[in-house]
């Protein structure tokens, strides 16, 4: 594979920061653009004298231009039920205005365009499990839509560039990811139970725990979505874990994991919340050879380290 120029919008991110170790590990020069509203620099760190490794502070609301490249991957937006409901509204721009600046960078160069959509398109589905041909079931008004139409409205522009200017586009659809650089406050269901059992706290279980979610270990969706980004297909493309487990499941497993003593709180559901996900991934295993490896128990291991040293970081923080 030629070494490319690419950028990183969401780049500080959970997800993003993964991806600019990945594209650099295959040997592309990356350039990460992030407005720090939820990414953080220490996602970064490690890279700081990586000479081929460029950051751009800038809010991608705003038109950007780093030169000549030849991939764009767009990963930036608050992803954590917690963070898009105290950034609704900028949650709605960086996936309309944003995601128009960041075509405009793929149309202007003649690069490939990557798209990081997502399962929430599918809303709380009818459809189980969700194959890429389901149109979904999304509330426009409630509290998840600053989120779900935004990403739904940054799948219509991906085509539309495609349609109309003849971009090469990608559109993966991520299913919940988790591990190391997730942050520990975002509200997300793993960092909380691990922050939970860890620091000797109730896990709060929302609802009665029966609702599922697919939960992938981060190196397998980088894995899988590098796959699509350089293959020939434009996508939807669902890149998720299809082992599907109960919330309370997930309590349990934590639980276990940590060896912790901590006891299951109940708490009310939050509006909307889906009752069910999971991911057909037919079209990943036949298109692009990709199925996940990691089992949640192993992927609950591997992430403990990490979020044993971000509890700690967050107790001597509150000292
Ligand atoms: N959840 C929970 N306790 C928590 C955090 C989340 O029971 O402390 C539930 C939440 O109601 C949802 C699921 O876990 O049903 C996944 O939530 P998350 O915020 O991780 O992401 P979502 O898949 O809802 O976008």
């Amino acid at each position: 594979m030629k070494s490319s120029r690419i950028v990183v919008t969401g780049g500080a991110g959970f997800l993003g920061s993964h991806l600019c170790d990945a594209l650099l590990g295959e040997g592309h020069s990356v350039v990460a653009v992030d407005n720090l509203i939820t990414g953080r620099r220490a996602n970064l760190e490690h890279l700081g004298s990586d000479s081929r490794f460029e950051f751009l502070e800038h809010d991608i609301c705003r038109p950007f231009d780093c030169g000549p490249v030849d991939y764009v991957f767009n990963f930036a937006s608050p992803a954590s039920p917690v963070d898009y409901s105290e950034h609704g509204i900028e949650t709605l721009r960086v996936g309309s205005l944003g995601t128009f600046h960041a075509l405009e960078v793929a149309r202007k160069y003649g690069a490939r365009f990557f798209m990081a959509s997502t399962s929430e398109c599918y809303g709380d589905p009818e459809e189980h499990p969700q194959r890429e041909s389901y149109w979904g079931h999304v509330n426009p008004i409630g509290p998840r839509s600053v989120y779900d139409e935004a990403k739904r409205f940054s799948e219509a522009a991906t085509v539309a560039y495609r349609r109309y200017h003849r971009v090469d586009t990608k559109l993966a659809r991520i299913f919940n990811t988790y591990g190391p650089r997730m942050q520990i406050n975002d509200g997300r269901v793993i960092p909380n139970f691990m922050k939970q059992a860890l620091g000797g706290e109730d896990l709060t279980v929302y609802g009665d725990g029966s609702q599922t979610r697919s939960f992938c270990y981060v190196s397998d969706e980088i894995d899988g979505l590098l796959r699509l980004a350089w293959s020939q297909e434009a996508g939807p493309v669902n890149i998720g874990n299809p082992g599907e487990f109960t919330i309370l499941e997930c309590a349990q497993k934590v639980l276990a994991v940590t060896g912790s003593k901590s006891q299951i709180r109940y708490e009310p559901l939050p509006a909307d919340d889906p009752k069910q996900r999971r991911p057909d991934i037919t079209k990943a295993r036949t298109l692009l050879g990709w199925e996940p490896g990691v089992d949640l128990e192993s992927g609950l291991k591997l992430s403990l380290d990490y979020f044993r040293r971000a509890v700690a970081a967050l107790a001597s923080a509150r000292v």
